[in-house]
């Protein structure tokens, strides 16, 4: 509408123009034209036909189409193009009337054809009116040259109003198409595709934009991975404690013949047990309500005591399997850390230890102190892990069998949380396949020293 609206203004304005400055010079032509024959006849003093074609037979025709002269009472003395005889006929036009009556005059007409323009002036000698001069200019060049003039600015302006509409249909074509994509990227988003991403090939705008999206959508994914992982953590981290729970209940269910003291015993520990499921659900709790890390309590914890505390839990779970279990435990292996997080390690190890065993096979604990590290072995005689399974057993939801393992109904994420809480308390951990058949998990911490903690 813009372009429309501003092309028309283009085709009228310079041809209104043009005709305007026409009628100026053709106004002032014309009087100077009429002032040259009235100058010329008023020394006459008195005009007569005669007197007056003589005069006007000096003057020549100046180009005009048609010059009249009349005395006062509008006779016309001279008709430059008497061809019907005119001359003492009366001359009643407009202008000359009004030349008469002492008033000049000027008309310009335009057609497509040709310009008309009319003038007329008194003639004056003395302070007296001794008549009235006529001319009259009939040409078609003026009109030719506006004509064209309006001709080629249409033709122009039907070129750029194509080029413009061409240029218009096309950019909002591309554009369109850019913000479909954009479009169908977010629609993917929305629909939980949090892949979706935004080709991006300039830096204008709408690339700038998508690169936010990008940017965004990255952000999403990543939280989203993190979102999952914690979920999966979450409940793999509520298991322990749980199954804690269930392996002291079925204890106490399946000794007919237990003592009171056993008894007591075994309910403390399920109480123990549902106060670290507490603090669990605490501690996950606090880390969906704070996105900062959150700062660990730490105390100097004797992994011994962590062991012997973890085993009451898992021994029904070795009887039910016939797995006998061991500990050879060094005194005073104290480390700097959280005592619910060993006890996750220890609890994970010694379970896998037990749940990929074999009838009537062994495990083994051993903790012992070496050049300023705390050492946990523990020692299975069970089916063990092929080689070229181990590099990924901490890989999180890996299993080595799925087949062999679908009765133990494990996740695959036991291992991976060992490894990163073991690494979150300055340890390593490490699996070996022992020669004498099963698997050798080696944990390492650096023990507790009082001047690193004051
Ligand atoms: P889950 O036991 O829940 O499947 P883990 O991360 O604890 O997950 O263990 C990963 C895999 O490593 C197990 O599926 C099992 O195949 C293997 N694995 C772990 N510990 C042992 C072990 N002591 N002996 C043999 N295989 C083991």
């Amino acid at each position: 509408m813009i372009i429309v609206a501003c092309l028309i203004m283009t085709n009228i304005y310079p041809v209104i123009n043009m005709r305007t400055m026409l009628y100026e010079s053709k106004k002032s032509e014309m009087q100077n034209q009429e002032s040259v024959i009235a100058s010329s006849l008023a020394p006459l003093g008195k005009l007569s036909a005669d007197d007056v074609e003589k005069v006007m037979y000096l003057i020549g025709d100046m180009n005009l189409t048609r010059i009249i002269i009349t005395d006062t009472s509008a006779t016309v003395l001279y008709d430059s193009s008497d061809n019907e005889g005119n001359k003492g006929k009366y001359a009643l036009l407009p202008e000359i009337l009004s030349a008469l009556e002492g008033k000049s005059s000027f008309s310009y007409e335009f057609t497509s054809e040709a310009t008309k323009s009319r003038a007329s002036q008194p003639i004056m000698y003395r302070g007296k009116n001794l008549g009235a001069v006529y001319i009259y200019e009939y040409s078609t060049e003026e009109a030719e040259l506006v004509m064209a003039l309006r001709g080629n600015l249409g033709k122009i302006s039907i070129g750029v109003f194509v080029l413009a509409i061409l240029l218009a249909f096309f950019l909002s074509a591309f554009l369109n198409g850019r913000l479909r994509s954009i479009v169908r990227a977010i629609k993917g988003v929305a629909a939980g595709n949090y892949g979706s991403r935004i080709d991006v090939k300039g830096n204008d705008e709408l690339d700038e934009l998508s690169r936010e999206f990008n940017a965004l959508t990255d952000r999403l994914q990543k939280t989203e991975e993190l979102r999952q992982r914690f979920v999966s953590d979450a409940s793999h981290e509520l298991k322990t404690p749980l199954a804690g729970i269930r392996l002291l209940s079925d204890s106490i269910v399946q000794n007919d013949n237990i003592p009171p003291e056993l008894l007591r015993e075994f309910v403390v520990d399920i109480g123990q047990e549902a106060e670290r499921l507490t603090r669990i659900t605490e501690k996950l709790l606090e880390l969906t309500r704070l996105d900062v890390k959150r700062q660990e309590i730490k105390n100097a914890v004797d992994v011994g005591q962590v062991i012997n505390e973890s085993m009451k839990m898992l021994r029904t779970l070795a009887e039910n399997k016939d797995v006998t279990v061991g500990c050879e435990l060094e005194d005073n292996c104290i480390i700097w850390a959280n005592s619910d997080d060993i006890h996750q390690i220890v609890f994970n190890l010694v379970e896998n230890a037990i749940k990929y065993n074999v009838v009537g096979g062994n495990v083994k604990v051993f903790l012992y102190m070496k050049e300023s590290m705390v050492n946990l072995i523990i020692d299975d005689t069970g089916v063990g892990i092929p080689q070229e399974d181990l590099p990924h057993i901490f890989d999180r939801f890996y299993r080595v069998d799925k087949a062999r393992n679908s009765d133990v109904g494990g996740s695959g994420l036991g291992l991976s949380i060992v490894k990163d809480t073991v690494e979150k308390h300055g340890g390593s951990v490490e699996a070996f396949r022992r020669e004498v058949g099963g698997t050798r998990f080696m944990v390492s911490f650096p023990c507790y020293k009082e001047d690193d903690h004051a």
